[in-house]
């Protein structure tokens, strides 16, 4: 099975450092409220977990990747309130149920 969380990254300013904070937010939402400086950003990690008798443990290393289009609407939404157009159109009409209009 594989686990996300988010935590809110920035850079220091001088020696592209990556710095972010240290907690493993369960929402995009969450960690955007995390965002501590001007053009801070969010990431998503991926950790892959195995089920055991004692319950899960993490298996590799975790992944740190970028937002997905669906966890980008959601940072837009934390940000500004409504996602931009774009993102409306790629991706909440997709995940609508409207039809497919002949062309
Ligand atoms: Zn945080």
């Amino acid at each position: 099975m594989k686990t996300t969380y988010y935590y809110a990254a920035w850079s220091d300013g001088g020696s592209d450092c990556h710095e972010g904070c240290d907690h493993k937010h369960r929402t995009v939402a969450s960690a955007v409220a995390c965002m501590k400086k001007a053009g801070a950003y969010v990431v998503a990690v991926e950790l892959r977990k195995r089920k055991t008798a004692n319950g899960y443990v993490a298996v590799g290393e975790p992944r740190l990747r970028e937002l997905n289009e669906d966890e980008a609407v959601q940072f837009e939404q934390a940000m500004h309130g409504i996602p931009p157009q774009r993102y409306i159109d790629k991706v909440l009409y997709r995940n609508s149920f409207a039809p497919v209009l002949p062309k």
